[in-house]
């Protein structure tokens, strides 16, 4: 038998830490105490917000920092915290408080060794400055869905939708994303993680560079190691080039199913190409209808 994931008690444990970490700021910039305390008794909260949080806050009951201050906690939206999946313990706020509190990573510097609670590597990823994009972005992107999830969704970077919401896809290719998982019987509500190689948004949607990439890509691979997915779906060719370490073009990647760090992974087309050129949908639809058949044949999978 599994437990229900204590997201309330995870986000509880994430505020705390915060707070050990001596940051003061940042946590919640447009939603209230009031609000957190509702959405975490939405969620069965038996624990109530540590007054820490309380002292930690301006006097509007507001965490506010900069107009660009990220919305970590916010972005562990209600959805987050309703989600019943098993307890992943890497999934909990569980990394051990280090001595000095923690600096947004700058730009030449090291990461160094990264956060192993998701919570906490997002807080990093907000405040990072580490390329120039962190000059022009609105918010940094980092996931939207369950993180307890079997499938995780890549892709390429943050649009104008998800660079001023601060989620991935959720604008018109979000939409077609989100129908095409539903062919498979699966949602980010539920059973899906999404996010993409990239954090912030390029500035006119142009390509990420190769520095960007390999700048900002540690944030992705601390993501699939604390969700640990059992199979990969890369949207496009910088997803797919990137997770299969392999610089063959689009058509020929999504032929195979390729292995990230030993996970599966299946290479599709972006769904903003298919926006542009529908003749490439049924092409697509057959790569999720493939994902969908090794997501049915995991062990425990339901039939
Ligand atoms: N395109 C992407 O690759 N990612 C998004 O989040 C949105 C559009």
């Amino acid at each position: 038998m599994t437990e229900p994931l204590d997201v309330a008690g995870a986000v509880v444990h994430f505020l705390r830490q915060r707070q050990e970490l001596g940051l003061a700021t940042l946590t919640l910039d447009s939603m209230s105490r009031a609000d957190l305390e509702q959405i975490l008794r939405t969620a069965g909260a038996r624990r109530t917000l540590p007054q820490a949080v309380h002292a930690a806050e301006p006097r509007s009951a507001t965490v506010a920092s900069s107009p660009r201050a990220p919305r970590a906690a916010q972005q562990y939206r209600a959805q987050h915290l309703m989600a019943q999946s098993p307890t992943p313990q890497h999934l909990m706020a569980q990394s051990p408080t280090p001595q000095a509190p923690m600096e947004a990573p700058r730009r030449g510097g090291d990461l160094g060794e990264l956060p192993d609670a998701l919570p906490v590597l997002q807080a990093l990823c907000a405040g990072c400055t580490r390329c120039g994009l962190s000059e022009t972005r609105t918010r940094t992107v980092f996931a939207d869905g369950n993180p307890g999830a079997r499938l995780m969704v890549v892709g390429e970077a943050p649009g104008q939708n998800e660079d001023e919401q601060g989620l991935p896809f959720v604008g018109r290719a979000g939409l077609l994303l989100d129908l095409l998982l539903q062919t498979i019987g699966h949602s980010r509500r539920d059973s899906v993680y999404i996010c993409n190689v990239i954090k912030c948004r390029p500035p006119g949607n142009r390509n990420p560079t190769r520095e960007e990439i390999a700048t900002c890509t540690p944030y992705l691979k601390q993501q699939i190691a604390l969700v640990r997915p059992s199979i990969l779906l890369a949207l496009g060719t910088f997803a797919g080039q990137f997770l299969s370490g392999k610089d063959d073009p689009l058509g020929q990647l999504r032929r195979d199913v390729h292995a990230y760090e030993g996970v599966p992974l299946v290479v599709t087309y972006h769904p903003a190409a298919l926006l542009r050129n529908s003749g490439w949908i049924p092409a697509t639809w057959q790569d999720l209808q493939r994902v969908g058949r090794m997501l049915r044949e995991l062990p425990g999978a339901a039939p």
